[in-house]
């Protein structure tokens, strides 16, 4: 398929669930932009129930994540959790290793931007341990 060749507006809605097991519990993933040759971008709205979290995983071209709203956390690999509000913007590198998804206590919505490689924007790896 791949990015539109002219101005596109996609209208809110058609949200799907996320595959069960990229997560600790489905989440909506709503495509915004779909790339399918290298360096074109793939574009979703995520929305996360409180207490999700994604596996660890890595993006083959990094991604950048913008909270839209509620209270997340990310963290990279040998790094520390951190929180994340509103407004904020994170950029994984390429291959980062790198986990997200929403405090136990909030929900967690965000926009994620990040380029194909190979037909892929993603590479999942095990699930989180336990948060203490
Ligand atoms: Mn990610």
């Amino acid at each position: 398929m791949g990015n539109p060749e002219r101005m596109t507006i996609h209208r809110q809605g058609n949200a799907v669930r996320s595959p069960a097991d990229i997560a600790t519990a489905p989440f909506w993933v709503e495509m915004l932009l779909e790339g399918a040759a290298d360096g074109e971008n793939t574009a979703m709205r995520a929305s996360l129930d409180p207490g999700t979290i994604t596996r660890w995983h890595t993006h083959p071209r990094g991604q950048l994540l913008y909270v839209l709203s509620g209270k997340g956390l990310a963290q990279r690999e040998d790094g520390a959790v951190e929180e994340l509000r509103a407004g904020d913007a994170v950029w994984f590198a390429a291959g980062e290793k790198h986990w997200h998804g929403a405090t136990p206590d909030s929900a967690f919505s965000y926009i994620s931007v990040q380029a194909t490689e190979a037909g892929r924007i993603v590479d999942w790896l095990e699930q989180v341990e336990v948060l203490s």
